[in-house]
């Protein structure tokens, strides 16, 4: 039983105002907890209708101004679910059965019989009730199909978007692969017509310095495609070791301008930064950012890498002065695919296919950090990788080491690309 049932809230309407004090006062003796409005009036009650949805009401068939059936109508149309009971004069047969025609749920002959009287009005609330049950539920059904149906769509747009980019894909992946791969069944064929004819060895060579390059390039898609079918999966996986970023990047650099690479110099001051990472990912970060940076900067422009602490995060920034990437292009750069109506390149690798920044980004989410940008058409741009810096827990409760958490240690290191061409 609801609450409502235990407390049904009524109304009376009869023009006898006797009988209007003593009904009420039966009911409440019969009725624990009923609350009861009364109207002398059916003007009065529809007044009190339109404000409040009573489980039943109780109407005089005959009053003065408008009669107990004209009510009857009136609150059908304002209350269809509302149970009436209309109160007929003794004998008055023809009243009762118009009532009932018009849709009143049960007829009280006076006098009126208190037991029958509240044996109907206790079975009017409860189907009163009942039906407020099944509109609640039905209401909830309603709902839940709706939201079920939003879900559905929300599913079947994710799969068209999914499919969709998946036909990008291919057709992109087909397309970036022929060419590298036509050039390099071109080169295969022309070595193998040179190879047996004298003073063959010069070309074979620049035969095989250019299928070299053809095949890094099939090598660097084939990564990308790679590592973005497993970020797309969560399948990818990093490594996290704790180790000092500074050494890190120092050991990249090195690597990366050695041999008859570009110049580098490189100022520094404070100690390790201590993270946990992959350093192989934070490698590819490192390369790829910087790749960009050669690739989208007039030939021979100054590459700055900058490292530092600020509180509980590492900075880890690549600045160039090359090209830059307009305000509108800015918020799509990290997006699978997404290469910049700008975005020609200048030097080093060829273009790639916008997946190089995509792939950055979820190397550095995974290690917990994020990847922001500042750049402007023509005005360079900086990459910053923020990482969050290793903290020793049992350190960290026994002592803060506040010193080591100010932004002292920064490393600065400047790339100059020569003229020519590092790949
Ligand atoms: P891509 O293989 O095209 O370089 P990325 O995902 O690495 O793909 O970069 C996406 C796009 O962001 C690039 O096509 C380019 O338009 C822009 N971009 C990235 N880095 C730079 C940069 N250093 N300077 C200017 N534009 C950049």
């Amino acid at each position: 039983m609801t609450d409502v049932m235990q407390h049904p809230h009524l109304l009376i309407v009869d023009d006898d105002v006797a009988l209007l004090q003593a009904l009420p006062q039966a009911l409440r003796l019969r009725m624990l907890g009923v609350e009861i409005d009364t109207a002398d009036t059916a003007f009065t009650a529809l007044e009190l209708i339109q404000q409040c949805d009573y489980d039943a009401i109780i109407s005089d068939i005959k009053m003065p101004e408008m009669d107990g059936l004209t009510l009857l109508d009136k609150i059908h149309e304002l209350r269809p679910d509302t149970p009436i009971l209309l109160v007929t004069g003794h004998g008055e047969h023809e009243l009762a059965v118009l009532a009932l025609r018009g849709g009143a749920y049960d007829f009280i002959q006076k006098p009126i019989d208190r037991d029958y009287f509240v044996a109907a009005l206790r079975r009017a609330i409860q189907i009163r009730q009942l039906r407020r049950q099944v509109q609640e539920q039905q209401l909830a059904l309603e709902m839940h199909a709706k939201s079920l149906e939003r879900l559905i769509q929300k599913r079947t747009n994710e799969l068209v978007e999914a499919n969709a980019t998946k036909d990008k894909f291919i057709t992109i992946v087909s397309h970036e692969l022929k060419t590298p791969l036509a050039s390099l069944k071109g080169l295969a064929q022309l070595l193998q017509r040179q190879v047996d004819k004298p003073d063959s060895a010069e070309l074979v060579k620049r035969g095989l310095v250019d299928m070299e390059r053809s095949i890094t390039r099939v090598n660097v898609l084939v990564n990308d495609l790679l590592d973005t079918s497993l970020a797309e999966t969560n399948m990818f996986v990093v490594h996290r070791r704790r180790c000092d970023l500074v050494a890190l990047c120092r050991e990249f650099l090195a690597e990366y301008t050695a041999g008859a690479g570009p110049n580098l110099s490189f100022d520094f001051t404070g100690s390790s930064i201590e993270v946990e990472a992959d350093s192989n990912r934070i490698c590819q970060v490192l390369m790829n950012l910087l790749s960009n940076a050669r690739k989208y900067s007039p030939k021979g422009s100054p590459i700055t890498i900058t490292l530092q602490q600020s509180g509980y995060e590492a900075l880890l920034s690549v600045r160039d002065m090359g090209i830059g990437i307009a305000e509108e292009a800015l918020p799509h750069i990290f997006n699978q695919f997404y290469r910049a109506p700008n975005a020609e390149v200048l030097n080093g690798a060829p273009a790639g296919l916008g997946l190089g920044l995509y792939v950055t980004r979820k190397i550095v989410e995974r290690h917990g950090g994020r990847i922001e940008v500042q750049s402007t058409l023509s005005g360079g741009s900086i990459f910053t990788v923020i990482l969050p810096v290793y903290v020793d827990v049992s350190e960290a409760h026994a002592n803060v080491n506040v010193d080591a958490l100010s932004p002292q240690t920064q490393a600065v290191w400047t790339v100059a690309h020569q003229q020519a061409s590092h790949s």
